[in-house]
């Protein structure tokens, strides 16, 4: 008899619910990653959603956490099969009685969830479903989640009118099932390590060097929206997408920092900008399908505009007549990464300057970024049109933003010949 433990976007053994219920259950645990390649693969306008960089990423992060479970005897099952195919393979031999999993954001990621309910349900196994990704649990909002407020200044009073409550970490882990698997990792996911640390002790060893040893922590406001620079933002995102890290364990460090060596707005602001990151999830699931909609959720029914492939091919690839919009997107599509700074400027680019349809934008995002996120990615796509938590349209002068945070144009000059 087993429980399985299906890992989503929490690969982590450090401070995961989803391990510590199972690990209640007194079974051996059955840790199992599912790739499926065709989600990948997935396109919307013309985009595969997932591209190079993440992809490179998400494997190193699946390695890393088999890494960690061998550690303790186990391994990690990752199978390509469906899900559905893989639960009925692995009852037939171990008797499954629990699948536990965490609950998501996102369109397919719930039709995911939809699935998987059916086909436990037709096998009669018990599934459970364990919201991990905020900061802030649901159940400790001030307000239900489909009443979340839709504007960030709003949610973020209310959250501030009680202390922070941050659940204790829960870490606990060690009844892996210790059998060999009938899934082999490589052959799922044949990609190279990348060289060095993987997986969480080098997301900890980030953490550590962020805020502890640096003490970069203590000047993120000030510098946070630059564009390069060593340690000028906390290069978070990329763990927490992949729930490598939890916002819980990022918030106690904070806390420790805050008690061990000191407290100021720029610790403060680092918690202020991973609420931003709780309200597009909390906001994405109280909008649904709208969240991918052209006019978003605003009571407005504007035209999409004709999509122009010379303009856009321009923007994406970093070919415009503005340096520092080319900059932004030669870092994104050489490395996968783009300051929030960036992403702001690009973005209004593309919609205001170019007219372009800001989901085409955003798609590229995703298939991109290291750190895509569906609820930030496309609130804050939504946010800059002017179609989702804000009715202005968010509208930067280009120049302005180069002279004001890349003053001495080096950003600009190391990724475009001007
Ligand atoms: C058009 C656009 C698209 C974006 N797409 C994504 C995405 O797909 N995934 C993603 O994680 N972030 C996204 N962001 C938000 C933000 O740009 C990145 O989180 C940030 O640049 C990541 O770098 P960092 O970890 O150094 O951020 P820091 O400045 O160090 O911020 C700390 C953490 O707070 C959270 N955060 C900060 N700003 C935001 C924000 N505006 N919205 C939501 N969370 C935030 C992130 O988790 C981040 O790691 C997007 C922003 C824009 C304008």
């Amino acid at each position: 008899m087993s429980t399985v433990v299906l890992f989503r976007q929490n690969l982590r053994l450090k401070d995961n619910p989803v391990l510590a219920l199972a690990q209640k259950m007194s079974r051996p645990i059955i840790p199992l990653v599912l790739v499926q390649e065709n989600e990948w693969d997935r396109t919307w306008f013309e985009l595969k959603s997932m591209g190079p960089f993440r992809k490179q990423f998400y494997s190193d992060c699946v390695k890393g956490l088999d890494l960690e479970i061998r550690k303790l005897g186990g391994q990690l099952w990752v199978s390509s099969d469906s899900i559905e195919i893989t639960l009925k393979a692995i009852h037939a031999h171990h008797q499954i009685t629990h699948v536990i999993t965490t609950k998501e954001v996102g369109y397919y990621e719930q039709c995911f969830e939809e699935n998987l309910s059916h086909v436990c349900q037709a096998v009669q196994i018990p599934v459970t479903f364990i919201w991990d990704h905020t900061l802030i649990q649901p159940e400790d909002l001030p307000f239900d989640v489909f009443n979340t407020p839709n504007s960030f200044s709003s949610f973020r009073k209310k959250i501030e009118m009680s202390p922070l409550k941050i659940p204790p970490d829960i870490t606990d882990h060690g009844l892996f099932y210790t059998g060999e698997t009938p899934y082999s990792l490589e052959k799922a996911l044949p990609l190279t390590p990348s060289p060095g640390p993987i997986g969480e002790p080098a997301a900890w060893a980030h953490v550590i060097d962020y805020i502890w040893e640096s003490n970069a922590i203590l000047h993120y406001k000030n510098t946070r929206n630059l564009s390069h620079g060593h340690h000028v933002s906390t290069k978070l995102s990329s763990w927490l997408s992949m729930g490598v890290l939890s916002a819980r364990q990022i918030m106690r460090e904070i806390q420790r920092y805050e008690k061990k060596v000191k407290k100021n707005i720029s610790t403060y602001w680092v918690f202020f900008e991973l609420l931003w990151r709780d309200f597009f999830h909390f906001q994405s699931v109280k909008h649904g399908i709208k969240w991918y909609d052209y006019n978003g959720f605003q009571d407005q029914n504007e035209p999409i505009p004709k999509y122009n492939a010379d303009r856009f091919n321009q923007w994406a690839s970093g070919e415009t007549s503005e340096p520092f919009v080319n900059a932004h997107m030669k870092e994104l599509i050489t490395t996968g990464y783009m300051s929030n700074r960036g992403r702001q400027v690009v973005a209004s680019y593309l919609i205001h300057n170019l007219n372009q349809d800001w989901r085409r934008g955003a798609e590229l995002f995703e298939h991109f970024l290291i750190d895509y996120d569906v609820a930030s990615n496309y609130g804050n796509w939504m946010y800059i049109a002017g179609v989702g938590n804000s009715h202005t349209k968010r509208i930067f002068n280009v120049q302005n933003q180069a002279k004001k945070y890349d003053p001495g144009n080096e950003y600009t000059k190391k990724w475009v010949n001007c």
